[in-house]
């Protein structure tokens, strides 16, 4: 059976997978949807056997309805490969209490790698399908790490060009370093004088959104690891715990529980940017706040875009209510969702971590195991342990570990007691391999001595021309 997709703004319009996925955004300023959430389908004893490309077969299969079979195989046969320093892919973690789900093992070490890394062979056999002659601009706002991912993603692909805008001093030096030192004709790095919301609300205004059925791929080739491995019993609810920012990850987890992955609570964890913390625990959501900057820096960020597919969801798929709140949004920076609404909101549980909590997470989890975890996945560490407290949930919990500690080498240094003072990253980076026994990432060795090649920097209403320029 065919799958659609329809604006979160607009029921009245619908779209294909492969539209869906060249469109990025509806004409309307909402998101694709899929009309409903397929059953997963597939035993768990089977997924139990399958390897990570076959898990993604199976599960991305449910939603790509117009993909034929050899053309999502292709696709995922080129996007889980050797870029991957493992071939498990996405391999768990035992550490402290709690399965870390290590998804950086890719060509950037974030997580942005799951989904970013297929998106490019996806789009081009889109284009295919729908007779698409023109060349395909990607235009994309980063908090830090898709900007790398989707730029190594995208390089090079012939009929593609792509544009990223990232905060000038909203990153780290690696990730910022990642980016600019980027390779490809066909590509182009900017940042603004201006935070990630700002560059995100440029860049909506022009073209563009993130995808998420990718990421849910991982949440099922996780359960059914621990299931293969004894550490869980058959159809045995366990939690998840999602550093968030712009909320496309825990929403896979929440589209994985819709599909029938025993899933129990979804734990979504904040910095101090706590607007998600607020809104789960008052039904409010207010971005009117000061912007701060964190040493989590890819979940600074005070406008969730993809919260919206949840919003709309949660208002049994009312393209009204959707385009009332955002609305909302858009003019006075806040909204409160209804009574109903807000009683559907009991599969999540909202938390944060300050800066000194996540320095301690991370000194914590190295002090009782000796392993190391970056920022953002220490802040979901901090509040698995804040939610553990409050509620005594013994439940086993996996914790999406969504970037390689490398990316934050000061940062982590700095919370493991090290001086960090005077040191330049990559020497940070030799003295984090000794200390925690684990190589430094090739990711991190070929921009060690890299030259930069993108030194724009705009402001923010000067956005469009850049881009203008850049297209000619
Ligand atoms: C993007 C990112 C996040 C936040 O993910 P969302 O899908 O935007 O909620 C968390 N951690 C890291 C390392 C990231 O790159």
């Amino acid at each position: 059976m065919d799958l659609f997709y329809k604006s979160t703004r607009d029921s009245k319009v619908r779209a294909t997978a492969s539209q869906a996925i060249l469109q990025g955004l509806s004409e309307d300023g909402g998101l694709f949807v899929p009309e409903q959430i397929p059953a997963l389908g597939v035993e768990l004893k089977e997924l139990a056997e399958m390897t990570y490309q076959e898990t993604a077969y199976a599960v991305m299969s449910r939603f790509l309805t117009d993909f034929t079979e050899s053309e999502l195989k292709d696709c995922i046969a080129k996007a889980y490969d050797s870029k991957f320093d493992l071939p498990e892919i996405a391999p768990l973690t035992k550490a402290e209490g709690a399965y870390y789900l290590e998804l950086f093992h890719g060509a950037t070490i974030a997580f942005k790698d799951m989904a970013l890394s297929i998106l490019p062979h996806l789009m081009t056999v889109s284009a295919r399908k729908n007779q698409v002659k023109e060349e395909i601009v990607i235009l994309t706002a980063t908090s830090g790490d898709t900007g790398k991912a989707a730029l190594a993603g995208f390089a090079d692909v012939p009929g593609t060009r792509i544009i990223v805008f990232y905060p000038k001093d909203g990153v780290s030096p690696i990730q910022e370093k990642q980016m600019v030192t980027q390779k490809g004709d066909n590509t182009f790095v900017v940042g603004i004088r201006g935070n990630f919301d700002d560059a995100q609300s440029g860049v909506k205004a022009i073209f563009g959104d993130t995808v998420f059925k990718e990421e849910l791929v991982y949440y099922v080739y996780a359960y059914a690891r621990l299931f293969a491995d004894g550490e869980i019993g058959e159809n045995e609810p366990v939690n998840v715990v999602v550093p968030t920012g712009n909320f496309g990850n825990i929403l896979a987890a929440y589209y994985a529980k819709q599909m029938g992955l025993p899933i129990e609570k979804l734990i979504c964890a904040s910095n101090d940017n706590k607007v998600l913390y607020d809104f789960f625990r008052t039904g409010c959501y207010d971005r009117n706040r000061e912007f701060l900057l964190t040493s989590s820096p890819s979940m600074d960020i005070l406008i969730s875009s993809n919260l919206e597919r949840l919003i709309y969801q949660l208002a049994d798929q009312s393209d009204e209510t959707a385009r009332r709140l955002m609305k909302e949004l858009a003019e006075n920076g806040c909204y409160k969702i209804t009574s109903a609404m807000e009683e559907k909101l009991k599969d999540f549980y909202g938390g944060y971590g300050s800066e000194e909590e996540t320095a301690a997470a991370i000194r914590s989890v190295y002090e009782a195991v000796g392993y190391v975890i970056d920022t953002h996945t220490a802040v979901a560490s901090c509040v698995y342990g804040k939610y553990k407290k409050e509620t005594g949930d013994t439940a086993k919990t996996v914790i999406a570990s969504t970037a390689s500690p490398y990316k934050f080498t000061k940062s982590v240094m700095e919370a493991l007691g090290e001086s960090a003072a005077g040191t330049d990253d990559f020497e940070l980076a030799d003295r984090l391999a000794t200390l925690s026994g684990v190589p430094v990432p090739q990711a991190v060795e070929e921009i060690r001595t890299a030259e930069a090649l993108h030194n724009t920097v705009v402001n923010v209403d000067e956005m469009k021309q850049a881009v203008k320029r850049f297209l000619g």
